[in-house]
């Protein structure tokens, strides 16, 4: 395997050790740790994530030692992380799941995502909605007021909803959402547009029509707050891109450190995209560390 090989290059691992600092001396750096003395080596190449799932050993230490080496940590938030509403409207359906499309919108920024979408006991969870869950964690900081959740429940749009709302024989509403939806929320979106699930088709006004439609196509989902980095995928914010060479990833204020994974200011959807961020910084910037001489990065600007 991979510890396998780096331990034939020479490679020797200190598991279990806590770094308490790093700092740059004449010659190359000196790596402070907790229970042993310092070690002194050529480079350095911070890999100590963000701030996610802090039982991981992730608390952000490494950001705190980068920025008082006068890095830019740009503000940290929790990104991939569940939704909470409560008391939630929708408590009795933890559990349902389907796919959606969902956006989350403020004054500032928006985002939107068509993927699952899992009722909790707590709030809203699937991919969709940790896709769009840092907006909604940033407004709570960052913007006036918290931001709109807005989805769309099948992939029906208001056309495809006022054909399969068209009156037919004895078939009622529920029995036309349950169609497209799983049936506990189906009876519960109908409901929510104040109108009885048993109605027939036939018997619905106009305005109740287009109140259902109007449900199950931009129906606004309450919320109350979000699971935080407890629960978090990954950590928004971190060190600003434009302080590390895209090539090498190495620190354009310091000779000898170099960047990788979470501790910088990046990360993307579900879908294995973080994972890739973190390998390919990972790579370059342990090829850059063992480069002699160490590569010499664009200075900042
Ligand atoms: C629950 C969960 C599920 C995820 N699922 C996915 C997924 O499906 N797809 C995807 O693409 N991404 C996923 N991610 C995100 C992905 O795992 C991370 O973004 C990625 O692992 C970050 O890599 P990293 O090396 O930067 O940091 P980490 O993987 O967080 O590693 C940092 C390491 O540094 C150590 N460390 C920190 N500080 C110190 C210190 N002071 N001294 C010594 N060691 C220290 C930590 O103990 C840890 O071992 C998930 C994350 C979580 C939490």
């Amino acid at each position: 395997g991979l510890l396998a090989l780096a331990a034939r290059r020479g490679a020797r691992f200190m598991p279990g050790t806590t770094v308490t600092g790093f700092s740059p001396t004449a010659g190359g750096w000196k790596v402070e740790r907790e229970g042993g003395p310092p070690l002194t080596v050529d480079a350095v190449v911070v890999a100590t994530g963000g701030l996610s799932v802090p039982n991981t050993g992730s608390d952000g230490r490494g950001l705190e030692v980068l920025a008082g080496l006068g890095h830019t940590v740009n503000p940290t938030y929790p990104a991939l992380t569940p939704v909470v509403a409560e008391p939630s409207r929708f408590g009795s359906l933890a559990g349902v799941s389907l796919p959606v499309t969902i956006a989350a919108r403020d004054g500032a920024r928006s985002a939107s995502a068509t993927g699952g979408f899992l009722f909790t006991h707590h709030g809203y969870s699937g991919p969709s909605v940790l896709d769009v869950s840092h907006v909604v964690v940033r407004s709570r900081t960052e913007a006036d007021a918290g931001a709109r959740l807005v989805i769309r429940w099948t992939e029906l749009d208001e056309k495809g909803w006022e054909a399969a709302l068209t009156p037919d024989g004895p078939r009622t509403v529920a029995g036309a959402l349950r169609r497209a939806l799983p049936e506990r929320l189906a009876d519960a979106l109908a409901e929510l547009a104040g109108v009885a699930p048993s109605r027939t088709l036939a018997q619905l006004r106009r305005e109740e029509r287009l109140r259902l439609i109007g449900v199950l196509v931009r129906g606004e989902l309450p919320w109350t707050g979000d699971e935080g980095y407890r629960k978090a995928e990954v950590t928004g914010g971190g060190v600003s891109l434009a302080e590390v060479d895209p090539r090498t990833l190495a620190s354009r204020r310091h000779p000898g450190l170099l960047l990788c994974g979470e501790v910088l200011d990046a990360f993307g959807p579900i879908g294995g995209y973080i994972f890739l961020w973190a390998w390919a910084t990972g790579r370059a910037a342990g090829i850059a560390a063992a480069r002699r001489p160490p590569e010499r990065p664009q200075p900042l600007k």
